[in-house]
């Protein structure tokens, strides 16, 4: 109930005593009728639901031997009697072994039996009447029906005048415990199937630009099949790609907020609408796993509504007016921008960075990474589809070290919005903060960089919890999100215990080509990648001890797959303990008590995600307060943030901007200004009240 709740999910269990009691007599009756095939056991407590039994049993004319009651030894005597003395077969049973095991059968049976709603309790210790008792569940469900249609009607009445609530929801993810979702999920990836191999190409002012080469994007669970060839754009692109940009500018500055945040939400539908389809071309171009494909898509629709939203909000003026002037102050755009965008989130990182400079009122050049820029080429369609202005935004697929300095340096350009790497945000950073001539203002750098992210293992964590969860931050998506647990920080009482289970964890998760539903661990990006974090591993073999890899088996001539490793006894200073690897490589940490844990957490470069596993309130208080990073994640894995509910980002050398789906962000995108009018005139005197 609860998760369904987070997800936004329809709760898929009864809520209500009389549901499960009719489904109850609903499915007796199923069974009885199928009595030549099965003997029904009916195991219950509640005379009504025995009855009902008994009588369908009857009426269908099952033979008693066909069927039996159970029930359980010690409890409801009277009943068993009853039920005997009917002439019908009861069978008592015990729980029985070993009783720590036992015990939460035991305390099960305490929940259920002093529950309200409990039969047995409201027979037994209550007195309710029989009449009560043993009516029909569909009558009491038709009752409370009618009692809650009352209540909804009363409760909404005062409320009728106040403003209905227009919360931000997030997009809920799929559910693939569902049949339906499964099949559409298969379904996109023969739909894609035909499409794969086509051309994109750079577009400018909404139309197609040919360049002189075409990079190719291939699958990275099998390398010889190439997912599309986009324009490889060039300086001269890039240049030409700014100016429409500057072109553009003025009037999309002054194009009302309602309307460019109507276009942000109508690119949110179109992203609705093509959910499948764009899922199915993430799990294709950047190998990440069904679950992880449908969140990033889901993602981008959360980035769309949230900012529409919060432009709207952002673009009411604050007034101070006193008597005779007035004081306004307001935001506008900052002028054109560039999105340069990692491959990792493809669709939801290019789709945030851009959506907030555009609903700012920004002109942007999009630049894609290179090994996912057929996802960008989708969105630049979905842009398009949504009613994009000319010039507004020109799609600039290409290599960051060819075209990124240009436009990182180009006098006309206001704002750099790059999500990358450390190194690379370094270096647009400093070329940003050259001011060339012809240049009127200062450029803003909004970067989003990596992380050496860790995970605490208290000494009274639960293992079941941490285990799973230091599996899945490690080694979801191969290790490739910048939120990526790549430190365990394990305290000394349980390291042992901790390690063996967490390799038994990682020896189950099957390494497969990411369409499949079964993949746990898919490849990793390019061969570039695969190599670099090969290279990592021997550095780790020379450092630490190589506690587990599994072993990729034939799959290594089949795409980019590197199996989930895992180092002990790493030191706090290895490079594998210091270096962001970006691949599926965990280093487990030894720390003598939490304040060593502490220190060894906070021991690096980076800020941006952490983790604790802890049952203490006390440390869970002390590392909330001294565990220094931008989203601290306590009992749960330290990935999967979602937009509004867990703002984004991270400080230290991880990030110089500000949370990604936080109230913050838009800021970065806007300049404010301050209008103040004197509205004095003459013969103007202002109103003086009593007693001043
Ligand atoms: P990357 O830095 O190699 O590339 C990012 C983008 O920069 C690409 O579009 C690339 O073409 C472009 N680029 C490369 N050289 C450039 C240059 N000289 N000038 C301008 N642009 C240039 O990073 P990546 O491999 O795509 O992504 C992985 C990195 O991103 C990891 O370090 C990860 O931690 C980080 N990341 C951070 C966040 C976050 O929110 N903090 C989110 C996702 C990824």
């Amino acid at each position: 109930t609860v998760l369904a709740a987070q997800h936004g999910w329809p709760v898929p269990v009864w809520t209500q005593k009389w549901q499960s009691d009719a489904n109850y007599e609903k499915l007796s009756t199923f069974l009885l009728e199928n009595h030549a095939w099965l003997v029904p056991a009916f195991g219950s407590h509640n005379v009504r639901s025995i009855a009902h039994a008994m009588a369908v049993a009857e009426q269908l004319g099952v033979p008693p031997r066909r069927y039996e009651f159970q029930m359980l030894y010690g409890m409801a005597d009277p009943i068993k009697d009853a039920i005997r003395s009917l002439g019908h077969r009861v069978r008592v049973y015990t729980p029985y072994g070993e009783l720590l095991p036992g015990m939460a059968y035991l305390v099960r049976r305490l929940l259920e039996n002093t529950s309200n709603d409990s039969f047995l309790r409201q027979g037994f210790s209550e007195g309710v009447s029989e009449e009560l008792l043993l009516r029909n569940p569909e009558v009491v469900g038709e009752q409370r029906r009618k009692r809650q249609t009352m209540a909804v009607i009363t409760n909404n009445a005062p409320q009728a005048h106040g403003r209905p609530s227009v919360g931000f929801r997030n997009e809920p993810l799929a559910d693939f415990a569902r049949e339906e979702n499964r099949r559409a999920m298969s379904d996109a990836l023969q739909f894609i199937r035909p499409e794969l191999g086509k051309t994109y190409p750079v577009v400018i002012d909404n139309q197609p630009v040919q360049s002189p080469a075409a990079l190719d994007s291939l699958n990275p669970s099998h390398s010889s099949q190439v997912v599309g060839r986009v324009g490889r754009a060039t300086p001269e692109l890039a240049n030409q790609a700014v100016a429409s940009c500057l072109r553009a500018f003025d009037g999309w500055r002054d194009t009302p907020i309602e309307e460019r945040a109507a276009f942000l939400r109508r690119v949110a539908e179109v992203f609705r609408r093509r959910h499948w389809e764009l899922s199915a071309w993430i799990v294709t171009e950047t190998g990440k796993q069904w679950r992880e494909s449908d969140a990033d898509v889901a993602e981008a629709i959360d980035f769309c509504e949230y900012y529409a939203t919060e432009a709207e909000k952002l673009w009411h003026p604050q007034h101070r007016d006193v008597p005779g002037e007035e004081n306004a102050y307001f935001y506008e755009p900052r002028g054109v921008a560039v999105v340069i965008a990692p491959w990792n989130f493809p669709l939801a990182i290019l789709t945030g960075m851009t959506a907030a400079a555009l609903v700012t009122g920004n002109t942007v050049v999009m630049k894609p990474a290179e090994q996912s820029a057929v996802i960008g080429a989708k969105l630049m369609e979905v842009l398009i589809e949504a009613g994009l202005p000319t010039g507004v935004l020109n799609f600039l697929p290409g290599v960051g070290e060819e075209i990124g300095p240009v436009l990182t340096q180009h006098p006309d350009v206001a704002l750099i919005a790059f999500t990358g790497s450390l190194k690379v945000a370094l270096l647009i950073n400093e070329q940003a903060a050259k001011t060339p001539g012809g240049q009127n203002f200062v450029k803003k750098v909004i970067a989003e960089m990596g992380g050496k992210n860790a995970v605490i293992v208290d000494s009274d964590a639960d293992l079941d919890e941490a285990v799973r969860g230091v599996a899945d931050s490690a080694f979801g998506y191969q290790g490739q999100k910048c939120s990526a647990g790549s430190r365990a920080i394990v305290l000394e009482g349980i390291y042992d215990q901790f390690l063996n289970r967490l390799i038994e964890a990682t020896k189950s998760l099957a390494v497969k080509p990411a369409e499949d539903p079964g993949c746990a661990v898919g490849p990793v990006i390019d061969a570039e990648s695969r190599d670099r974090i090969l290279k990592a591993i021997e550095t780790g073999k020379a450092e630490a001890r190589l506690a587990y890899q599994t072993d990729v088996g034939p799959l290594v001539n089949e795409g980019y797959y590197v199996g989930p490793t895992v180092f002990a006894e790493v030191p706090e200073t290895a490079t594998i303990a210091q270096e962001e690897i970006f691949g599926p490589v965990l280093s487990v940490i030894k720390a003598k008590d939490l304040d060593d844990a502490l220190r060894i957490a906070n021991g690096t470069k980076y800020a941006l995600t952490g983790g604790v596993y802890s049952r203490s309130p006390d440390n869970l208080d002390k590392v909330k307060r001294r565990f220094r990073v931008g989203n601290l994640y306590v009992n749960r894995k330290c990935t999967g943030a979602l937009v509004d509910r867990q703002p984004f980002g991270g400080f230290k050398l991880s990030g110089i901007g500000s949370k990604a789906g936080g109230p913050d962000y838009l800021l970065q995108f806007v300049l404010p200004r301050t209008v103040t009018e004197n509205t004095m005139r003459r013969g103007f005197a202002p109103e003086v009240s009593e007693g001043e």
